[in-house]
């Protein structure tokens, strides 16, 4: 037997929106992709395209756990940031857009220059990675406090054919040497705000990656604080910011010494980037 698509998408579809998932016919594709190598613009130049039993059953289980908010990024086992692939798991955030946003900005600064990038928090190394691959004579280091973040890291500098040094680290802890540009998306939601987020984030995303302490503003202030002894003089530090926090971000950064302080917005005109000079 065989399932038209259209149909399949159809039911399913209906089945994450009456579970309150949003973007549903988004996961629905992602998973047709993933699970049957189907893609949407299969289906739209062929609108009689049809799927195995085999393939349905799979993806029927994908659903179930969609419909128990797994993040379709974990059902997958990967997800797209920057044009590259990402390998996630538990151990990482998932990669989010609006991160491109920041390095976007460090792209633009870095250009084809031989500068020295460290990445810090670097996760599922997706913003070290996106750099290495863009900036073709940079040298990146990332690092990360966890093994199991690092591992997954690692692994996506393999996957990406990107050059990036990876180092275990609790911060700058066990970081040597001097930088041009500091990066980083730090922890930076406030641990009683953890609760408010929405069940994918919440009970999927690592706590560690999420909670920037009681202020949220934990880890800026700690990496803004040491940064100085690994920035060159004039070096860059670019940070993402939650919505809210550009104002007290920026004073950490001017009491320290930083001028230059830059404001940039994402794509829904919110404070998403900050970016100032040593
Ligand atoms: N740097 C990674 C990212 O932007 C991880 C960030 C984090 O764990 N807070 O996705």
């Amino acid at each position: 037997m065989e399932i038209l698509v259209k149909d399949f998408v159809k039911e399913n579809t209906d089945k994450l929106d009456a579970a309150g998932i949003s973007d549903a016919s988004v996961d629905i594709w992602l998973l047709l992709e993933h699970f049957a190598n189907i893609k949407k613009s299969d289906y739209l130049a062929n609108p009689d395209i049809v799927l195995s039993v085999v393939d349905a059953e799979e993806i029927e289980e994908a659903v179930q756990k969609r419909i128990n908010h797994i993040p379709v990024q974990h059902i997958i086992g990967e997800t797209e940031f920057m044009g590259l692939t990402f390998m996630v798991n538990e151990n990482v955030l998932v990669p989010r857009f609006d991160t491109e946003i920041l390095v976007d900005e460090v792209v633009k600064y870095v250009g084809d220059e031989y500068l020295k990038v460290l990445d810090m928090c670097t996760g599922s190394g997706c913003i070290a990675i996106t750099i290495s691959d863009m900036c073709d004579n940079a040298t990146v280091v990332a690092s990360d406090i966890s093994k199991d973040a690092i591992e997954v890291a690692k692994e996506n500098n393999q996957i990406n054919c990107t050059d990036v040094t990876f180092i275990e680290s609790d911060l700058f802890e066990n970081v040597e040497g001097i930088f041009d540009v500091i990066v980083s998306n730090p922890p930076y939601i406030k641990t009683e705000e953890i609760e408010n987020l929405q069940e994918e984030v919440k009970l999927h995303d690592p706590r560690l990656a999420l909670d920037g302490g009681e202020s949220g503003l934990d880890f800026y202030s700690r990496i803004i604080k040491d940064s100085k002894d690994y920035l060159k003089t004039n070096g860059m530090i670019f940070f993402e910011i939650g919505f809210d926090q550009a104002e007290e971000v920026s004073n950490i950064l001017e009491e320290n010494g930083y001028h230059d302080i830059v404001v940039k917005k994402d794509l829904s005109g919110l404070d998403r980037v900050v970016i100032a000079k040593n």
